[in-house]
């Protein structure tokens, strides 16, 4: 697996969570709020069965398993996972031109991808997320809507195994509160934006002003 250069000017955030923590709701929300071009969540490759509501191209882009096996055969995946019995995977080049581009990206996968991600990409920041109690967990599968009894148990049945990972990542977020949550994930996501390297070639030329001698 070739990674783009560790100092490609965007960051790279892993997003990881069990199935109906509130990831894609956060990732959602956060990018709302910065709506200026600046972060994107990367569109994955799944094989599983689009849910009411779910566009092509816009949630997943979803593919057959022989298509998906296709890519994998070509390397196209910078990451991929079964995860519930389908295949999931992350495209290469999105990720690579819009880090490149100074674009944050945002990868909302599985401990499995995010573990290949970590290893091709060191500079990437992982965050986990957790609900507060399974209760709620349940609870908002349920409400959620949009997942037949048995998914939600297969789902609940998961995600205990998918919790036991959480020491493999950086930031940990307890999702209660979604507004109190959303502000912390969002103050992960500026420290890092703040970082020394970052910030001196964004204001290069600022800081050659403020250290000039005839000033
Ligand atoms: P959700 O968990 O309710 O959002 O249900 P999904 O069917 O959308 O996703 C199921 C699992 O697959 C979640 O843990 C996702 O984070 C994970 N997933 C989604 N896209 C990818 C991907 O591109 N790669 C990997 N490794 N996992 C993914
Ligand atoms: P995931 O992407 O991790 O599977 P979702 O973002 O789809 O999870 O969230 C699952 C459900 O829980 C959605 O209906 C969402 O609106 C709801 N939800 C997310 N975060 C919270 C929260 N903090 N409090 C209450 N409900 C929440
Ligand atoms: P500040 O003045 O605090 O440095 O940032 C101004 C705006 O630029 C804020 O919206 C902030 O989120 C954004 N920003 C700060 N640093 C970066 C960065 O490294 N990359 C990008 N894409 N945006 C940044």
């Amino acid at each position: 697996m070739t990674a783009p250069t560790a100092t490609a000017p965007g960051n790279l955030f892993i997003v990881a969570a069990p199935s109906g923590a509130g990831k894609s709701s956060l990732i959602r929300a956060l990018l709302e709020r910065h709506n200026d071009g600046s972060m994107q969540v990367s569109v994955s490759c799944t094989t599983r069965a689009p849910r009411p509501g779910e566009q092509d191209g816009v949630h997943y882009h979803f593919l057959s398993v022989e298509r998906f096996q296709a890519k994998i055969d070509n390397h196209e995946f910078y990451e991929w996972a079964k995860v519930f019995d389908n295949y999931y995977g992350t495209s290469r080049t999105v990720i690579e031109e819009t880090l490149q581009q100074g674009i944050d990206v945002f990868l909302d996968i599985d401990w499995q991808g995010a573990r290949q991600v970590r290893d091709a990409y060191p500079a990437a920041q992982s965050i986990f997320i957790v609900p507060p109690s399974l209760a709620e967990l349940e609870q908002r599968l349920r409400t959620r809507g949009q997942d037949s009894d048995a998914v939600i148990q297969q789902r609940m049945a998961k995600a205990q195994a998918e919790m036991s990972h959480y020491h493999e990542f950086d930031y940990l977020l307890v999702n209660d509160e979604f507004s109190a949550t959303l502000a912390n994930f969002e103050h992960i996501v500026m420290a890092r934006r703040h970082r020394m390297p970052l910030q001196q070639a964004r204001h290069a030329a600022k800081l050659k002003d403020l250290l000039a001698n005839d000033g």
